[in-house]
């Protein structure tokens, strides 16, 4: 049960494409786990293609001649479809192109001998590898932000992250795995936004694999030691 979600101003701005690549690839990867936001999203998307239609040439032809449009539009679209399946010159391939089977991608990561799948989104954005100090590894992904700084953060079994606030805002999105902190514990597809006044020391018992965004260092509150830092390093 997912208890976390992104608030309704981060998905109409994901709906309208508006958000960095990094807080998108979030709220995406969240609506795979999650079928209300995914839901909402949908009606979001649909709300603003009928907004643009309005806004549109189409605003001084009528109701019926709007749907004679949308129906050439469609016979074009298939004629065309239809076109390029011909070309093909293998019986086969239109066949699978037909039954429209789902691509075989191989989007997971492994890690310390651990195999996890990743939400579609992903697919593409894994170019990096891991670098780890004990429990805890990280992989950076490319988005292009010179802030914000996104990775995948996987700790092992019985694994902590020592106490720290944040100068930014902090995004964890738990992919597998489950993790608590002094608040609660979370689930795969929780999404947990948290801002410069909080401070949290996440803990995990059997694992986790998050994606996290942090768009500026993270402070050590507790126990500030110098073999901590080479965390907080690897965190930020
Ligand atoms: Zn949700």
């Amino acid at each position: 049960m997912i208890n976390y979600h992104p608030d309704q101003h981060l998905l109409s701005l994901h709906a309208k494409g508006e958000l960095p690549l990094s807080m998108s690839i979030a709220i995406a990867a969240h609506a795979e786990f999650c079928p209300h936001c995914q839901q909402q999203l949908d009606q979001m998307t649909i709300a603003l293609s009928e907004q643009q239609f309005e806004q549109g040439d189409v605003k001084n032809t009528t109701a019926a001649e709007q749907h004679v449009e949308f129906d050439d539009l469609l016979s074009q679209f298939l004629s065309s479809t239809l076109d390029a399946l011909d070309t093909d010159d293998s019986v086969d391939s239109v066949d699978s192109k037909a039954t429209s089977q789902p691509e075989i991608i191989d989007n997971s990561v492994t890690i310390k001998g651990q195999h996890y799948p990743l939400p579609r989104v992903f697919k593409k954005q894994i170019n990096a590898s891991w670098q780890g100090i004990g429990k805890v590894s990280r992989l950076r992904l490319d988005t292009g932000e010179p802030q914000a700084r996104a990775s995948l953060l996987h700790i092992a079994a019985n694994g902590e992250i020592p106490d720290h606030t944040h100068k930014g805002s902090e995004l964890t999105l738990l992919l597998a795995g489950e993790f608590s902190d002094c608040y609660n514990t979370y689930k795969p597809g929780d999404f947990m936004l948290l801002d410069q006044d909080h401070e949290h020391s996440p803990k995990t018992t059997e694992g986790c694999l998050c994606y996290t965004i942090v768009d500026a260092p993270l402070y050590f509150t507790k126990g500030i030691s110098k073999l901590l830092n080479p965390i907080g390093e690897l965190l930020y």
